[in-house]
C-alpha cells in the first residue's frame, strides 16, 4: 500500500531539530543598551580618574539620553569639584597672524584670505600690563598664544616668553602659553621659567584631523603634549567642535584625551567660530545639545580635569552656558578678546555668576575633593 506522505517523514530516522531562531534585532539592541547602561552606571559611580577607557565605553557615556547624561555628570562633577567654582581665564595673542600652517579653521594661517593683518611679537611689558588687567577684573590664568608652528629657532622669541610667564606669575596668576609645537629642552625652559600649563589641542578624532590640517600630523600634537608632561608642565589639551565631524568623532576625541598617560588638567571645549575666507569660513553652527553632550562626557571620562568653555561662548545664552556649568563645565575665557575673536566681557560675566550663583575659582586652588562613599 502507499501512502502519500509529505516529505519530511519519509524515513524513520529523526529530523534534526529545527534550527535556533535567529534573535530577533529588537533583543541584541536590548542587550546593547543594557551593556551600555551598564558601563555608564559604573563610570559616573567613579571615585577616581582612569585612563583605560575603550573607544566603546566612551561611545556608551556618549550616546545616553541627553539628560540623563547631563544629570549623571553633575552629580559626579559635585564629588570631584566644588560646582559653585568656575575659573576665569583671559586669553591674549601675543603674536598675532601669520602662520604657516593650515587648519582649515584659523584666521591667522597665511594660506586663507582672513582679512587679518599680522603682526610682531608684543613686547614684554605690553603684555604684562594686559595680564594685570586681567587680575584687577577677577581672572586668575594668563594665557598667552602665538600664532607659531613651532619654536624651532625662536631663541629669542622663546626669551621673551619666559620673561612674561615669570611676571605672569609674580603676580601670582596662573600662566599657560600655547606656542605651537615644542621640544623637551624648550619645555623645560618654559617650566623652569614657571609655567604652569601648556595648551595644545589634538582639536578632533584621529581619523577626522586629516580632513582638517594636513601640515603636522596628531602624533606630532601628542608627541609635544608628551614633551609638557615630562617637563612637570600641566597640559591643557581639548577640542573644537564644528569642524564638520562626526558624533564619532567627538568620542575619538575624548577618548584620546582619557586615554594619555595622565589626564590633560585642562580641557577646552571650543565650538568653531566660522572665519570668511577660511575653509570652514560656511560650516553650520553647532547644535548646543552637541556642546553639551562633550562637555558632559568629558566631567564623567576625566572626572578630575578642568573643563574649559572656550571659542564660541560669545553666541551662547545664559541659560545654556549655565547648562554647561551645569554638567561639569568649571572654566570659561572672559575679558576683551580672545585671540582674534570676540570675547564675553567680566562685568557680564561678574553678572551672570550673580545671577546663577557661581563664585570665581581661586588660582592654584584646584585640588580633588575627598571622594565620598558612592551608594551601590
Ligand atoms: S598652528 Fe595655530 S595659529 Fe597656526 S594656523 Fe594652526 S591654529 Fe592657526
Amino acid at each position: 500500500m502507499s501512502t502519500v506522505v509529505d516529505n519530511n517523514s519519509i524515513t524513520n530516522t529523526p529530523s534534526p531539530p529545527p534550527p535556533a531562531p535567529a534573535r530577533a534585532p529588537a533583543s541584541v539592541e536590548a542587550d546593547r543598551e543594557a551593556n551600555a547602561r551598564e558601563i555608564f552606571k559604573k563610570a559616573a559611580a567613579a571615585t577616581a580618574p582612569r585612563n583605560n577607557w575603550t573607544k566603546e565605553e566612551i561611545a556608551a557615556i556618549y550616546y545616553q539620553p541627553l539628560m540623563e547624561l547631563a544629570y549623571q555628570a553633575s552629580t559626579l562633577h559635585r564629588r570631584f569639584h566644588d560646582p559653585k567654582e568656575v575659573q576665569l581665564c583671559t586669553l591674549m595673542n601675543i603674536k598675532t597672524g601669520g602662520c604657516s600652517e593650515d587648519c582649515s579653521y584659523c584666521a591667522q594661517s597665511t594660506r586663507y584670505q582672513t582679512g587679518l593683518k599680522a603682526q610682531r611679537m608684543e613686547p614684554v611689558e605690553a603684555v604684562l600690563e594686559q595680564a594685570r588687567a586681567a587680575k584687577e577684573n577677577g581672572s586668575t590664568r594668563f594665557c598667552m598664544g602665538a600664532a607659531w608652528r613651532d619654536m624651532r629657532g625662536r631663541k629669542n622669541a622663546l626669551k621673551n616668553v619666559k620673561a612674561m610667564v615669570s611676571g605672569v606669575r609674580e603676580l601670582g596668576m596662573e600662566a599657560c602659553v600655547t606656542l605651537g609645537m615644542i621640544d623637551g629642552a624648550q619645555a623645560q625652559e618654559l617650566k623652569e621659567a614657571g609655567l604652569t600649563a601648556y595648551n595644545h589641542n589634538v582639536d578632533t578624532s584621529r581619523e577626522f584631523y586629516p580632513s582638517v590640517i594636513s601640515t603636522r600630523t596628531y602624533d606630532e600634537r601628542l608627541q609635544t603634549l608628551s614633551h609638557v608632561r615630562d617637563a612637570g608642565i600641566n597640559v591643557c589639551s581639548g577640542g573644537i567642535l564644528g569642524l564638520g565631524e562626526k558624533s564619532q568623532d567627538h568620542v575619538g576625541l575624548l577618548h584620546t584625551v582619557s586615554t594619555l598617560p595622565k589626564h590633560p588638567e585642562s580641557f577646552p571645549v571650543n565650538a568653531l567660530v566660522p572665519i570668511p575666507g577660511t575653509p570652514m569660513g560656511n560650516n553650520k553652527p553647532l547644535e548646543f545639545s552637541s556642546m553639551l553632550r562633550v562637555i558632559a562626557t568629558a566631567r564623567i571620562a576625566l572626572p578630575d580635569t578642568i573643563i574649559r568653555i572656550a571659542a564660541g561662548r560669545k553666541t551662547m545664552s545664559e541659560e545654556k552656558q549655565a547648562l554647561c556649568f551645569m554638567a561639569g563645565a568649571n572654566a570659561i575665557f572672559t575679558g576683551e578678546k580672545m585671540l582674534t575673536t570676540e570675547c564675553n566681557g567680566w562685568d557680564e560675566d561678574g553678572r551672570m555668576f550673580d545671577r546663577w550663583g557661581l563664585a570665581p575659582m581661586k588660582s592654584f586652588d584646584k585640588s580633588p575633593r575627598p571622594a565620598p562613599e558612592v551608594e551601590a
